[in-house]
């Protein structure tokens, strides 16, 4: 794609939508704009999604898009140009019913209306093509913070069972981005004491608390949090090595790895980002004992206010935000009972149970094109138990 910079300098970007699964639904997935954004990055990533819209019950596939461009020196008007072009490219692919994109990292809602209205110049009115734009264009109110929400509502839930009280946890939080800065600010305002956070930049701490509504400010002033006040500048890195109750990593993928999953101490840790923990260090964690709410769960909240947002798009109706964040907690705490049970049953852990849930639905979902035995799909959500 090619985008004329302010200097007046042709560049030309590669960039790329992966359709995985539609058997439940549309597909759906958001949209990157970061270096990380390779072919390979973006199929992975349109199968996680398959698997998390079916693990949670939502009636979405799975899809991922996103652009191979470090955007952190783009200005407005060529972040603008550089959507516009993206979306010309995907616009016959894309569209209420068949595929429907949402932010991820390094794009936001001003990127998704530059994104719906390129796709109603083409289209005509269409506000369904695209979730997580802002309210005035029929985004949704609780979208923004539903992902952090969500995680939080994950993360209580996982206390509730463990009998820990939040005041009593100690909490890292790796990314200050759309879903790491909302997270840290639900978990603040709910009880737990969050010690420290990090972005690209850097790293702060405190361990009597942050004072994390300031640390947002300050980092909505400055675009980093790296010389917040109030609290002791630390390597960036260090933050996966603190000696908390509860990881977060909210920034990018495999971040905790086969190199550094011996010094990781937390007891918890809630994968916010997409795959943070790779499947050797996730083995070594589990061996040890820590627990790892997986990100098909964990960061599910903003897929599902995704589908509420949708939904009243679809109905032209308005939901408050309460009703927002109420139906969001219902249906995450349905998800995490579903998983749960799995895994007791299966003796397995929360990210193999997730998976089962998941892989099942969609197969079920795939059967019944097939089939015309209505008893059978209606009597299974989850296959039985195989003979060991
Ligand atoms: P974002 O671009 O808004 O924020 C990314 C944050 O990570 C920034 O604060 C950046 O400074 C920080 N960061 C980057 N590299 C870092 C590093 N090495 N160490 C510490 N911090 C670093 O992105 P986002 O939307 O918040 O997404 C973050 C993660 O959550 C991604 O993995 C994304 O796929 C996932 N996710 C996002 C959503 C959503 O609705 N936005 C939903 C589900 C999952």
């Amino acid at each position: 794609m090619p985008v004329r910079r302010d200097t007046g300098e042709l560049e030309t970007y590669i960039g790329y939508r992966v359709q995985h699964n539609n058997a439940r639904g549309p597909f759906k997935g958001g949209v990157r704009y970061d270096t990380s954004a390779n072919i390979d990055e973006i199929r992975a990533l349109a199968a996680l999604m398959t698997w998390k819209t079916a693990a949670v019950g939502i009636p979405f596939g799975g899809a991922k898009g996103g652009i191979e461009v470090d955007v952190t020196d783009f200005s407005r008007n060529e972040l603008e140009s550089l959507t516009r072009t993206y979306t010309r490219q995907i616009a016959p692919n894309i569209g209420p019913t068949t595929d429907i994109p949402a932010p991820d990292m390094y794009t936001d809602s001003h990127v998704m209306a530059w994104l719906l209205d390129e796709y109603e110049q083409l289209r005509g009115h269409s506000p369904g093509v695209v979730t997580g734009k802002p309210v005035p264009l029929g985004g949704s109110h609780g979208r923004d913070r539903a992902t952090g929400h969500g995680c939080i509502d994950v993360l209580d839930e996982a206390m509730r069972r463990r009998r820990i009280e939040p005041s009593d946890t100690t909490v890292a939080v790796q990314g200050f981005g759309n879903v790491g800065s909302w997270a840290a600010r639900t978990a603040a305002k709910r009880g737990y004491r969050v010690v420290a956070v990090s972005d690209r930049h850097g790293a702060v701490l405190n361990g009597r608390g942050l004072d994390v509504a300031s640390l947002s400010e300050h980092h909505t002033e400055t675009r980093s949090i790296a010389d917040a006040p109030g609290a002791d500048v630390i390597e960036r890195d260090d933050i996966l090595e603190l000696a908390v109750d509860v990881l977060i990593p909210a920034a990018v993928g495999e971040v905790i790895h086969a190199a550094n999953h011996h010094a990781v101490r937390a007891q918890i840790i809630v994968e916010w980002a997409n795959h943070p923990v790779t499947p050797y260090a996730d083995a070594a964690l589990t061996e040890r004992g820590v627990l790892i709410l997986p990100d098909i769960l964990a960061n599910a909240g903003g897929v599902i206010a995704s589908y509420f947002e949708w939904v009243q798009n679809i109905q032209q109706v308005q939901w408050s935000e309460t009703a927002v964040l109420d139906q969001l907690d219902s249906t995450l705490a349905t998800a995490y009972a579903a998983i749960a049970d799995v895994a007791k049953d299966r003796g397995c852990g929360l990210r193999a149970a997730a998976y089962i849930v998941a892989v099942d639905r969609v197969a079920v979902a795939l059967a019944c094109v097939e089939c015309s035995d209505c008893r059978a799909w209606n009597a299974v959500a989850i296959s039985p138990r195989p003979e060991r």
